[in-house]
């Protein structure tokens, strides 16, 4: 797999430079099942390709545009992709075309793509549109010779047009392409199953009551297995996993002992494609007489559809998509006749690409592993974090048990920083898997203070009951590194509660308060213990983790709100200066205006100089003057201690001479609030099972091991915690290498009108 990044990237000018003198024309459609984020690369496509030198088609209703002709192949401008970044579904529609299956509906197709001279295709749509795709680059000649034949095409055209070049995006909820972490739309579709599930379990732990929740994913678990940990369900059927013979008495004893240990509701989630060893069919109606009939319980089926299809993108869906939109284009545009044609895949918070052929022939070999009674077979092509996850789901749903021994070891829990969504579930996480694993788990309240004050409890099984879906910390936290004098008591208390190991969660002062203990254990004997920082943040500064517990929620109330102030300067003409969060690290700035479609984009890491904002305002100034109605910058809080929210919000007022009026938005601590998302709380219960099972590998060693863990592309992985400083900038609060810097070319292409001046900052 070939990663494109900040070095691989062909320059404007320099894929200008290789232009023919007529401009390349680049058509882009969107097929199969839409899914939500599909605006998002189409914008990306739209614009990149105009930046990069190159015209933009949009063809209507999939492949049906194409056989059709005339007004379902347009050529878009820089406007026609505005304000589509929060629309669910596809503008420029979708549809599932018969006749595109057929060499007669594909020669229709090619004829008229080679009417409007388009020979690069950059195609959104599931595993049935891409092999469509294949097959129709691979057809390319032989229908242009037999266009030429019948004499709809001259030989000239023909010649013009010797290869059809493509590039392949995935959209699909299911998450189903082997060879990509991730595809368009299945975040949101996480995002709407967890919220429903949220609201089913406050409802049936109110009567006690059972549901049985059915997701889509007709051959992939996905959706079903990802929504069971993120919405701490009881129990999960998945194509790829079946449950072995006698299940239906194993699912019930389970449930059984969950309610035991304290549990107030039970959900079982199936997979629309759930099915037996034997390859029969477990619907969801199925579970839920069986449900009724052994435990006699009050069980309801809510089956949740095209809901999953629906609504908004998420944060990620619109970043993400709008990446691989724009990778699309310069895979497409520096692919060589005769080339494979590629895939681009997400793997490991990167865009690569995967041949196209290969992903689909693996994608459907899952389907036939399953029928062919190969369910190893099927989770290998899933992944390694797939099985991690089907096991920790066991774990957690089905611990090996839920009373501690006199043996184990003693593991506390501590916050410290600042609030971060989804602290809650990874302390949650920490209980259930440490007791299961043999640990006794104790939480620290009040973070650092509380520890020197000895605030230190037993947490059991069913304490930390509903905590996966709470924002905020129910064991408290504190900012507070603790000064020297305090280290002694800090010890007595860890001496006192017989700590064995620190589970430390939280941001850059836990991260700071962990290494200062570890670097004193020489003094303080009760420091001598294995100390893990997990990496909980909102500001998405922390050492050794591309991102980190919170970050995710933070950037979703920041697109959500900038959705909102956008919708609320529709009726007239106005500029918007949002101000986020971050401390001095502009993750949750560029990452908020590149999903929320900002023009500009300030940040600490960039600096921001008057000649920038001089070449901003000139631009402005003009753009409003050809029609503009609306601008929008997001700007980190310590992108600049002069040139601030206010001052900004005042230049645009001043330069803008009455032109338009100019508004000031201050997200602020809403940005800590809210329920963690589906991807935070994963990544919550994955960075913890990780955790604990260092502490395992750890405890035989006589120094023990302190390290700080996240995720490192896609990975987890640990570094040891004496070597950390290294690895930081400590006067801005923030890690050396930062990935997500690269990501200011995708923005600058994508918001940076062609007119725009080149910026000296991005
Ligand atoms: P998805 O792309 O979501 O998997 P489908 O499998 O329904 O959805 O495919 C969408 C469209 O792609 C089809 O309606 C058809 O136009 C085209 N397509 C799918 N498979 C082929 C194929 N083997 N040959 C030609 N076109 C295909």
């Amino acid at each position: 797999m070939r990663t494109s990044g900040k070095n691989g990237r062909v320059s404007n000018a320099e894929a200008a430079a290789n232009q023919p003198a007529s401009p390349i024309k680049l058509g882009i459609l969107t097929s199969g099942g839409d899914a939500q984020g599909m605006n998002a690369a189409v914008r990306a496509v739209v614009r990149t390709a105009i930046r990069m030198g190159a015209d933009p088609y949009a063809i209507y209703e999939g492949y049906q545009g194409m056989i059709d002709g005339g007004d379902g192949i347009r050529k878009f401008g820089w406007e026609d992709v505005g304000s589509i970044l929060h629309k669910g579904g596809t503008i420029i529609g979708t549809f599932r075309s018969k006749e595109f299956r057929e060499r007669a509906g594909r020669l229709k197709a090619a004829a008229n793509l080679v009417d409007n001279g388009i020979d690069h295709l950059v195609v959104i749509g599931g595993d049935g549109s891409l092999s469509g795709l294949d097959m129709f680059r691979h057809e390319w000649g032989s229908l242009l010779e037999e266009l030429v034949e019948t004499g709809r095409i001259t030989r000239e055209q023909a010649d013009a047009h010797p290869a059809l070049m493509i590039a392949g995006l995935v959209g699909s909820i299911d998450n189903d392409l082997v060879g990509s972490d991730m595809t368009i739309g299945a975040d949101t579709a996480l995002h709407r199953i967890v919220s429903a599930i949220d609201d089913l379990a406050s409802t049936a732990a109110s009567h006690q009551r059972s549901f049985v929740v059915e997701v889509m994913g007709r051959h992939c678990g996905y959706l079903a297995l990802m929504a069971s940990i993120a919405g701490g369900c009881d129990y999960c059927l998945i194509p790829e996993n079946p449950p072995a013979e006698g299940w239906e008495e194993r699912m019930c004893a389970e449930l059984k002992r969950g309610r035991d240990a304290g549990r107030r509701d039970s959900i079982v989630i199936v997979a629309e494609g759930a099915q037996d060893r034997q390859g029969n069919p477990i619907t969801s109606e199925y579970v839920r007489s069986t449900l009724e009939q052994r435990l006699g319980e009050d069980a309801r089926v809510t089956i949740l559809g095209h809901v999953q299809r629906g609504g908004t993108p998420s944060a990620y869906d619109r970043w993400a998509s709008t990446w691989l939109g724009h990778e699309a284009v310069k895979e497409v545009l520096s692919a060589k006749p005769g080339g494979e044609g590629m895939v681009m895949s997400f793997r490991g918070n990167r865009v690569g690409t995967v041949p196209l052929v290969e992903a689909v022939a693996n994608t459907r070999e899952v389907p036939k592993l399953i029928e062919a009674g190969d369910f190893q077979g099927a989770m290998k092509l899933r992944g390694g974090s797939f099985t991690e996850m089907r096991s920790i789901f066991h774990e957690m749903a089905e611990p090996s048990r839920v009373d501690v021994d006199a043996q184990s070891k003693r593991i506390a829990i501590i916050h410290g920083g600042g609030l971060a969504p989804g602290m809650n579930t990874a302390a949650r996480a920490a209980v259930r898997l440490g007791i299961s694993r043999g640990h006794t788990m104790l939480g620290v309240r009040e973070g650092f203070p509380g520890l020197r004050d000895g605030k230190i409890s037993e947490l059991h099984w069913g304490d930390v009951e509903g905590w996966t879906a709470d924002g905020g910390a129910e064991l408290g936290v504190r900012r507070t590194v603790p000064p020297t004098e305090e280290l002694y008591s800090i010890s007595r208390s860890l001496e006192d509660a017989n700590v064995d190991a620190l589970l430390v969660i939280g941001g850059w002062n836990a991260y700071r308060a962990a290494y200062l203990l570890h670097s004193e254990r020489d003094r303080y004997p009760a420091f001598n213990i294995p100390i893990i920082c997990v990496p909980a943040s909102i500001d998405n500064n922390l050492p050794g983790s591309e991102l980190a517990i919170g970050t995710d929620t933070a950037l979703n109330v920041i697109v959500e709100s900038i959705d909102r102030i956008k919708l609320s300067g529709s009726a007239t003409k106005r500029s918007f200066v949002v101000e986020t969060m971050g401390r001095y690290c502009g993750y949750l700035a560029l990452m908020g205006g590149l999903a929320g479609g900002a023009e500009r984009v300030y940040l600490h890491e960039t600096g921001t100089s008057l000649g920038d904002l001089y070449k901003d305002m000139e631009w402005l100034r003009g753009s409003f003057r050809n029609g503009r109605k609306l601008f929008l910058a997001v700007r980190n809080e310590r992108a600049s201690e002069n040139y601030n929210t206010e001052f900004l919000a005042n230049m645009l007022t001043e330069e803008g001479k009455g032109q338009f009026d100019v508004r000031q938005a201050i997200l602020g601590h809403i940005q800590q609030g809210g329920s963690p998302t589906p991807f935070d709380r994963l990544l919550a219960t994955r960075l913890v099972s990780r955790a604990l099972n260092l502490f395992d590998e750890g405890w035989e060693s006589s120094k023990p091991q302190s390290w700080y863990l996240g995720l490192s592309e896609a990975q987890v992985a640990h570094q040891p915690l004496a070597h950390m400083m290294e690895h930081i900038d400590p006067t801005f609060r923030r890690p050396l290498g930062q990935w997500w810097l690269q990501l200011q070319d995708v923005f600058a292409d994508v918001s940076y009108e062609p007119s725009t001046p080149e910026h000296s900052s991005l």
